[in-house]
């Protein structure tokens, strides 16, 4: 029921509707501290081409240690700066922190940037990947970015133009988490993607459900056929692997190839010798 607030207006908010709505402001302020003074850092997954073993590179995902509560997943601080808007001075961050870390990789070692559709739709996402490029030295090609079906959704001439643009200078886009959501093979057809990204929840299932395997076949056999590369998310067992590389599928990411770990350790095991 409507309550009578301090400023003698009414107030709709629930006790505990009014407790989130506070959380979320006190979330979103510490998250402006964080990007300002720093707070936010990138932990890198290892990518591993399926043919050699090696690892080709790795994907950045955002962390951010919160004073007085400790790690915050992405899943729950993203979606915040989305609404808030300042997911385009994140993802701008995060581009130029990932460019700048990638750039003392051995040769030829790629990074992939996560890009949110809201800081897609925001604008500037051509000139952050300019600027990150042009300040931290990386050869374009040795960065992907990965968007998701989200980008999509708003299928305009203008979305084209800018994954256009952005292929123009030599970096590679992925589509991510595919065949969740509104995947359409369409989007596969119309867009300029290098590299499809098959959802984990696939994954997961693979060598228990024979459908998932059906579904990993279609998608790997499909992205063939339109030039398009594919790898495998969330990756936890041989078993797994092994059904992947029959499927022809190129490359791995998950925990059984190794955690998201800092700049330097992954360097390192680039470095080193495959066992
Ligand atoms: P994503 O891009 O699909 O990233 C993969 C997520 O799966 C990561 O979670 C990763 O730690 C987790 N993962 C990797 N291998 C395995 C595995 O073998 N098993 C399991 N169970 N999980 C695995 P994380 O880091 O919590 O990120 C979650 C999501 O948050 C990401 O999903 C991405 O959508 C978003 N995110 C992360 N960093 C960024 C960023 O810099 N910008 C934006 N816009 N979104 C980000
Ligand atoms: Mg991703
Ligand atoms: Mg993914
Ligand atoms: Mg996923």
């Amino acid at each position: 029921q409507a309550k009578e607030n301090g400023r003698g207006g009414y107030s709709f908010f629930s006790p505990e509707m009014n407790r989130k709505l506070v959380e979320r402001r006190a979330l979103e302020a510490d998250l402006r501290l964080a990007l300002e003074k720093g707070g936010l850092y990138l932990v890198y997954q290892p990518q591993v081409d399926l043919e050699s073993g090696a690892i080709t590179g790795a994907e950045a995902l955002l962390r951010w240690e919160r004073p007085g509560i400790g790690n915050m997943p992405p899943d729950r601080f993203i979606s915040v700066a989305e609404e808030t808007g300042l997911i385009g001075q994140i993802g701008a961050w995060t581009l130029m922190q990932a460019c700048h870390e990638a750039v003392s990789w051995p040769e030829g070692m790629s990074v992939a940037v996560n890009v949110s559709p809201v800081q897609f739709r925001q604008g500037g996402l051509y000139d952050a990947v300019v600027a990150a490029l042009e300040s931290s030295g990386l050869a374009p090609g040795c960065l992907e970015i990965e968007i998701t079906e989200g980008v999509l959704l708003n299928d305009t001439d203008e979305t084209l133009a800018i994954l256009r643009r952005l292929r123009g200078l030599g970096i590679r886009i992925a589509m991510d988490d595919f065949g969740t959501g509104y995947s359409s093979l369409g989007y596969l057809q119309k867009f300029p993607f290098d590299k499809v990204k098959i959802d984990r929840s696939f994954i997961s299932h693979l060598g228990e459900d024979r459908s998932a395997e059906a579904i990993v076949r279609a998608v790997v056999g499909m992205s063939h056929a339109l030039g398009v590369r594919t790898i495998a998310e969330g990756v936890e067992t041989q078993a797994q692997a092994e059904l992947l590389r029959d499927k022809g599928c190129e490359a791995v990411q998950g925990f059984l190839f190794g955690r998201p770990m800092s700049a330097g350790n992954l360097a390192e095991q680039m470095a080193a010798p495959r066992a």
